[in-house]
Order: C-alpha cells, then structure tokens, then sequence
C-alpha cells in the first residue's frame, strides 16, 4: 500500500502556492514505479510554471520486503521526530536492517547501495577512508579544505570496481570517481565494524568514529 497525501506549498522562487501530491510510503515490492520516481529524482517534487523544481520535505518510509530493508526519511532538523522513528524501529522488532536518514537524496542512495547488494556500513566506512586520502580517488585537487566535509555519494559497481560522485566543498562541481571493489570487500568482512541492530543512523558521523575504531584496533 502506498500511503498519500496532498500539500498545499509555496514556490520559494515565485510565492505561487501550489498542491503537491505527497508519497509517504513505499513499497518496493507491490510500487516498483513510485521506486522509480524516488530514483529519478521525481518523487515529492514541486515543479512550478516558472521552472523552479523544489523537493517538498516530508516524512517517507520505504520497504523492500525482498531486501528486508525499512529506510525512514526524517526530514533535516527533526531531532525529536529522528528519536520517535528510532523508537518506532526497536518496538518493531523486525527482523531486517532498519536505517534512519534526512533526505530524500539519502534514501536514494541507500536504495541504491542495497540494490547492488553492497553493506551501507562498509560504504560509508569507505567514503572516510577515500576522502582521507581524496588524490587516490583520481580527483582533481582543486582547493584544501577538510576533505571530510566534502560530499561523496555511492553510485554503482562493477565487477571490480566502486563507482562514486565527488562534490566540491560548497556541494558543487560533480565529478566521477572509482575505488576498488576489492578494498570495499575487506571493510564489509569485518565483523567488529558492523553496526549493531539497533544503530539505524548510518552516516558520516557513524563512519568516522568506525575508522577511528578500526584504527585504534589496529594498533
Ligand atoms: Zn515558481
């Protein structure tokens, strides 16, 4: 069952109000074309006659029931409604991997991780170590800011390889990138690194302190 509802939102462009139709709920299985859409980019979006496309921030909770996967979508900021949704997840008991993000944007690269049947925890774990050493990623090096600040998005494998899109420190200037499958294979076969049932916010804040971690085992 896809759950749906309506909107009245204001461009921030233009101030035209308009109704968007909002998906709430997916399901992967029995909605592959709402899937779809969120993989576009498409879904939830306020797309105004004056050519300003706008994401409406919403709550979204997406299952895969052939993955065992759950994502909640809790929008940026919602610490109090992240901590009701976290609460959700351990009085459901279920039995899949249950994840906690606060976009769209990052569901999508959940899904995405998942379907390529990739472990997001050794992702993101991969994400801190390539952008530690940012050159090995074959990226240009084209200011030195922190690197961890900067935003590097899953997107895809191949039969050897990562692929990745490398943002520069203001978010901009996409540029592709790849890592070895085989240094993302030694990550996801450690089991001291993989999360605990109950972590559901898999993210940057998570991966550095699992590096950290793995660090300090290893010396
Ligand atoms: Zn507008």
């Amino acid at each position: 069952v896809t759950i749906t509802g309506t909107v009245h939102v204001a461009c921030p462009a233009c101030d035209r109000g308009h109704d968007v139709r909002l998906v709430q709920s997916i399901n992967a299985a029995s909605d592959p074309a709402s899937k779809q859409r969120l993989l576009a980019g498409e879904l939830n979006v306020l797309a105004c006659e004056c050519g300003k496309r706008t994401q409406v921030a919403a709550t979204v909770l997406f299952h895969d029931p052939g993955r065992h996967l759950y994502v909640r979508v809790v929008p940026e900021g919602g610490e109090v409604e992240m901590a009701a949704a976290a609460a959700q997840f351990a009085a459901a008991a279920t039995n899949g991997t249950q994840r906690l993000v606060p976009s769209l944007n990052a569901l999508v690269e959940k899904v995405k991780i998942f379907d390529a049947g990739l472990e997001d925890w050794a992702i993101e774990m991969m994400k801190v170590l390539l952008l530690s050493r940012v050159d090995n990623l074959g990226a240009a090096r084209r200011e030195q800011v922190p690197t961890l600040d900067r935003v590097l998005l899953f997107d895809g494998a191949t039969d050897d390889a990562l692929r990745w899109v490398l943002f520069d420190a203001a978010g901009r200037a996409p540029e592709s990138a790849a890592s070895r499958l085989e240094d993302y294979r030694r990550i996801a076969a450690r089991d001291a690194s993989r999360p605990r049932e109950t972590e559901y916010r898999i993210d940057r804040a998570w991966a550095v302190g699992a590096v950290q971690a793995m660090i300090a085992a290893a010396n």
